[in-house]
């Protein structure tokens, strides 16, 4: 049998048929998985998923390959609405490739929940008598979830913080909880809820808000790869690269269109597993911004031979058990097709998509820029958009790409001509 292999050179132009065929090899999909990739979610699971349910919402799913992650071959199931992403994503991991692909590293899986704890009359006491009790906390939190405590996880510490607010000092007691294959929030949320009491009887004050906290900085993954500096195009593009990313670590306007990028692979991939992409969303940008400026989640610079070295590093919450990843069967497929075993494993595949993403956005932003990339499936919306179908929708696009001029009015009279 020959080796499996995610670098599969041309994978863009071969039939639906054909991908399904060569995803199916790669990933020992059943004759019964392969036929989900043409079906849409049931209405009854879709009516338990969330509230006033009247249909099912479809996004394409498409596969990016030539990612080699900690030399483990991984083809990357991303649902986006959005064109170019996953070629991108494909592009900047084949150059990756060159220097041996993305290795990544990533914490334990922590997270945090917070208490809030008002009208305490001396918070230092207060504070003693949390700490005093730590254990007992702890034991409180840990007898919420077995099933975490017996694979190894659970509320692993307590800490205090006193924070001052226009109605006065208040105490905020984080509780690290360590998640294992969870995403954590409901995990979190009823240990949070539980020593809300014991709390209010330990300090005499009030607890207010009793929740995870999105920023999940205990909770890190990096990634990191080489890109040649002759696939790229020589020296002078690495430098124009450089001068480009810059002004994404100095500037917040051009930070959030330089994250935004990021997030169009790992929002992809987040989607396609069926975690909640606003968490990973929200512990990004306030990951970017946690010196008090926001900034660049990457960081490039040139190795000692003029190669880009790329890092990246932001927290990422997710999970390969519970919430909706369990339910929706395309999300199910989508994690086997992955390989995937652990939740950090997924973490670190979401970081080097990230960079990925990062590097071919900013790669084709100081080189050709980005629109070239953009257009020729632009075009074809546009082929669809003037009323073209079947094979009408390429020739229509394809004279529109060649004329550099992507306009409605002039797909409608390409139409009227090839009629
Ligand atoms: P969950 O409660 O469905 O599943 C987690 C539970 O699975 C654990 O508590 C544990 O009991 C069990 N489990 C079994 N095997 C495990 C293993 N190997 N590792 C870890 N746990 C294992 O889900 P969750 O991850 O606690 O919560 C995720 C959901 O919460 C998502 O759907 C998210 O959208 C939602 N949510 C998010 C927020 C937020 O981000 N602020 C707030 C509320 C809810």
């Amino acid at each position: 049998m020959s080796k499996k292999t995610s670098k599969i050179s041309g994978f863009y132009k071969l039939p639906v048929k054909k991908r399904i065929e060569i995803v199916t090899n790669f990933s020992d999909l059943s004759e019964e998985e392969t036929k989900l990739f043409s079906s849409c979610l049931d209405i009854q699971t879709a009516d338990r998923m969330i509230e006033n349910v009247l249909g099912t919402f479809e996004l394409p799913l498409g596969i990016a390959v030539n990612f080699i992650i900690n030399d483990k071959e991984y083809l990357i199931p991303m649902v986006t609405e959005e064109s170019s992403v996953v070629a991108a994503a494909s592009n900047a991991a084949k150059i990756a490739d060159v220097k041996g692909g993305f290795k990544t590293e990533c914490s334990e899986p922590l997270m945090i929940g917070q208490l809030q704890l008002l009208k305490v009359d001396d918070v230092a006491d207060a504070t003693q008598k949390i700490l005093k009790h730590k254990k007992q906390l702890l034991d409180l939190a840990n007898a919420q979830d077995k099933v975490l405590v017996n694979f190894g996880g659970g509320a692993k510490d307590l800490e205090v913080r006193i924070l001052d607010s226009p109605i006065g000092k208040m105490i905020v007691i984080h509780i690290i909880v360590d998640v294992r294959d969870a995403m954590g929030a409901n995990a979190v949320n009823t240990m949070c809820e539980a020593l809300a009491p014991m709390l209010e009887e330990l300090t005499g004050g009030k607890i207010r808000l009793k929740i995870l906290s999105n920023l999940a900085d205990k909770r890190i993954v990096k990634a990191k790869a080489v890109f040649d500096k002759r696939t790229m195009g020589g020296e002078k593009v690495v430098d124009a690269f450089l001068e480009s990313y810059i002004l994404a670590v100095i500037d917040p306007y051009r930070a959030a269109t330089h994250n935004k990028g990021i997030m169009n692979g790992i929002d992809s991939l987040i989607i396609a597993t069926g975690n909640d992409f606003r968490a990973i969303e929200a512990g990004a940008h306030a990951y970017a911004a946690r010196n008090g400026q926001y900034t660049s989640l990457t960081s490039y610079k040139k190795d000692k031979n003029g190669n880009l070295v790329g890092e990246i590093e932001l927290p990422v919450a997710i999970g390969i058990v519970g919430g909706a990843g369990n339910i929706n069967p395309k999300a199910k497929l989508c994690k086997k097709i992955l390989g995937i075993k652990t939740a950090k494993e997924l973490s670190e595949i979401v970081a080097a998509l990230g960079l990925a993403q990062n590097f071919a956005a900013v790669f084709a932003l100081s080189t050709v820029g980005i629109q070239k990339g953009h257009m020729s499936l632009h075009a074809k919306n546009i082929a669809v958009m003037a009323g073209a179908s079947g094979k009408q929708i390429d020739i229509v696009a394809e004279k529109l790409v060649k004329e550099g001029k992507i306009k409605l009015d002039r797909a409608k009279e390409i139409l009227e001509e090839i009629k």
